[in-house]
């Protein structure tokens, strides 16, 4: 192995390391964060810290998430091959991506039509046929596709949006960032059983908010 192809292998170790001392141990996630490069996400000047367990900045000033977080929502999720699964909040893509490698199919959907076209190109690159990004406000779920067997908000809400839980199948999980955008949020996970919703709180957590309506370039 020549000396940058050393260097490379030693981060993603490290990256991987990183993850499992964070609490992410499901096999089936860390192999598919293994396989899933997060390096093409992220551009530009930051393209170098791809492997640090970092949030990064990404276009429309949103962010890539912590892949430490990325690993820990995908666990709480518990997903099953057949699922369905909605993402609220693209972004970069990397994480409908992990998505993609757990789940039958991903829909994902963003209010920034530069985000949306930007991953989906990744996702033409890497050949990930079962993701269908989609420009939408996610606060009103995707009625056309639902209901969902899983659902992932990566913007935090003040409370769980009425229509994304209306659209989560009977034995769905929800998990979402809670909170006010600038305090302290805490990651949710909400199960949909015959009886109701069940919430359990589970970390603390910082992302960016969940905004109402498209954004000026949609
Ligand atoms: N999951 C992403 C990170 C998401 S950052 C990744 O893996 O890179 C949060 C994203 O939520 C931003 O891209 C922002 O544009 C989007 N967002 C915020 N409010 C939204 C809404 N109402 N509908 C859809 N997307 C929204």
């Amino acid at each position: 192995m020549s000396d940058a192809e050393d260097d490379i292998a030693e981060r993603k170790m490290q990256f991987l390391f990183a993850l499992r001392s964070k609490g992410v141990t499901d096999a089936r996630v860390l192999s598919a964060m293994e396989k899933i490069d997060r390096g093409p996400f992220i551009r530009g000047l930051f393209s170098e810290r791809a492997y640090e367990d970092m949030p990064l900045p990404i276009a429309c000033g949103q962010t890539i998430s912590q892949p430490s977080v990325v690993g820990l929502m995908t666990q709480a999720l518990r997903i099953e091959p057949r699922d369905k699964i909605l993402e609220v909040g693209t972004g970069s893509g990397y994480q409908a991506a992990i998505l993609s490698q757990l789940a039958r199919r991903v829909y994902t959907v963003d209010r920034h039509k530069r985000l949306v076209r930007e991953a989906s190109a990744i996702f033409n690159d890497l050949n990930l046929t079962n993701i269908t990004p989609v420009v939408a406000d996610g606060s009103f779920g995707l009625p056309d596709q639902a209901p969902f067997d899983r659902i992932l908000v990566t913007a935090a809400a003040e409370d769980p949006p009425g229509p994304l839980l209306a659209q989560l199948k009977i034995g769905g999980i929800m998990v979402v960032p809670v909170g006010q955008s600038d305090t302290v949020q805490h990651l949710i996970r909400v199960t949909h059983t015959e009886q109701g919703f069940e919430y359990d709180e589970l970390a603390p957590v910082r992302f960016v908010p969940l905004v109402e309506g498209l954004g000026k370039d949609a």
